[in-house]
């Protein structure tokens, strides 16, 4: 057995998603909707499904959506994407960070992860042999310490793992911050892995991709899901767009572990990207509101929640909130007790971790809201 997977516990979102299904208590951890999704998307690939091919696509994603893609990122974020070369289809987002470690790393590389870190990039990069180096932020604000990065890189240094926005805070990176970063990928010669899979759902202010910044462009690495833009995240449909030589050498590890993905929902994922400005920004306000409502009724009830600027997730601060329990043993009790799964961030922490904070996520009818809000009020 290999070690690295031997010690790795099951992740914390299946953990807490087991209890809630055994318990029936409100599912707030793992990140998904309880919406079925855009009836017009999932409609595209059952008819794709019944009227168009379902043998082997091409290795590097069906043609319709390589273009999609292109034209999305020219469109939203004003990048100039090669189709054909620059853009490759993989089975969800997790398959690209994977193809991009197994890929752009060698034994003995050092790989800087930023912590809170989402709890996927660690063991991959282990396994891939190279040597994880750890930037821990601090809570409220969660921003990148230039001093703490450059103490992070070495002449060894290969590659940057960036989660923008990121999962579990809910922060996002600022334009200044993301040119620090990639000033430092520039002078000491480092590719950038940027998972920004949460980059539609932001709430302040557009979503700036560090391969637009200058230098960024040949060595930057960046991922995209469609299950996270439509909220469709049972379809394992994602994607990464890089220069030539980076994509070409993520495309030879993505040949031999999925080597693709199902072809209906790739034409499903392609109209949708295809929709217009103002499909996602309608799509953006309706989160907002789901967002403000679960706020709102925490802060009602009497808990400290932190900003959240993006993805489907808000944090509560026990310690401000006046819990002493740590985040741990708070998530144990509202779930068994209370009636509410939600994940300690904890579990994003490979040393040193925060221990005061649970992540929520929002995106739930308001009922469900509604009742998580009532149960969580009941626990104070
Ligand atoms: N990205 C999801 C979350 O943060 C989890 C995905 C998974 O469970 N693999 O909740």
């Amino acid at each position: 057995l290999n070690p690295i997977y031997a010690a790795l516990p099951t992740t914390i979102f299946e953990k807490m998603s087991a209890i809630a299904r055994e318990t029936g208590a409100i599912n707030l951890g793992q990140g998904f909707p309880d919406a079925p999704g855009p009836e017009d998307i999932r409609r595209a690939a059952a008819d794709a499904l019944i009227e168009r091919s379902n043998q082997y696509p091409p290795m590097l994603g069906i043609p319709e959506l390589r273009q999609a893609i292109a034209a999305h990122y020219g469109e939203h974020h004003g990048l100039a994407l090669d189709w054909r070369t620059e853009v490759v289809v993989t089975s969800g987002a997790t398959e690209a960070i994977a193809g991009a470690i197994l890929s752009l790393v060698a034994p003995g590389d050092e790989v800087v992860l930023i912590q809170p870190l989402y709890d996927a990039y660690l063991p991959m990069v282990r396994r891939a042999g190279a040597v994880p180096k750890l930037v821990r932020l601090e809570p409220p604000d969660w921003t990148i310490d230039p001093a703490a990065l450059d103490a992070a890189i070495s002449e060894r240094t290969r590659l940057i793992i960036l989660n923008n926005p990121a999962n579990p805070t809910g922060r996002m990176v600022d334009r200044a911050t993301l040119e620090m970063i990639a000033e430092r990928c520039v002078r000491h010669d480092i590719v950038a892995l940027c998972d920004e899979v949460w980059e539609h759902i932001v709430f302040d202010g557009g979503h700036v991709p560090l391969i637009a910044l200058p230098g960024m462009r040949d060595r930057t690495v960046k991922i995209g899901s469609a299950g996270k833009i439509f909220a469709l995240t049972g379809w394992k449909v994602g994607w990464m767009v890089a220069g030539e030589t980076l994509a070409r050498q993520v495309a030879k590890a993505h040949q031999f572990l999925t080597f693709t993905t199902p072809p209906n929902l790739q034409w499903a994922a392609a109209q949708g990207l295809a929709k217009p400005k103002a499909w996602f920004e309608e799509m953006r306000a309706g989160f907002a509101r789901s967002r403000d409502r679960l706020v709102a009724g925490l802060e009602t009830a009497g808990y400290a929640v932190l900003p959240s600027q993006a993805t489907w997730f808000v944090s509560v601060d026990l310690t401000a909130s006046g819990i002493a329990l740590d985040d741990v043993a708070a998530a144990d009790r509202l779930a068994m007790e209370g009636g509410v799964v939600t994940i300690p961030v904890s579990a994003f922490f490979e040393e040193a971790p925060v221990t005061n904070i649970l992540r929520l996520c929002y995106c739930k009818e308001d009922a469900v809201l509604d009742e998580a809000i009532a149960r969580l009020a009941r626990m104070r």
